[in-house]
């Protein structure tokens, strides 16, 4: 067996080669089984796609939900100007 599938998880950032029509290249996974859940993080359209050709059509995952690490302190407190 020599499948080099890319192992992905819930809630994984990744890039596909194709662009979705709103001009985003990322996504997030939000389902996974026979099909691929996917959200577009840019306009927040969700879509499924085949194992199989979210396999051909998946160029690079960014993040991995699970492997977190130097996380630490606090962000900064942005000043956002209301009103
Ligand atoms: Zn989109």
């Amino acid at each position: 067996m020599a499948k080099t599938v890319p192992e992905i998880h819930l809630d994984d950032m990744v890039r596909l080669r194709k662009p979705h029509p709103c001009g985003g290249y990322e996504w997030r996974i939000v389902r996974l089984g026979t099909d691929i859940g996917l959200v577009c993080t840019t306009c927040g359209r969700r879509v499924l796609l085949q194992r199989g050709k979210f396999n051909k059509r998946l160029k690079t995952i960014i993040t991995r939900a699970s492997t977190h690490g130097t996380d630490s302190g606090d962000a900064p407190a942005a000043g956002g100007k209301e009103g």
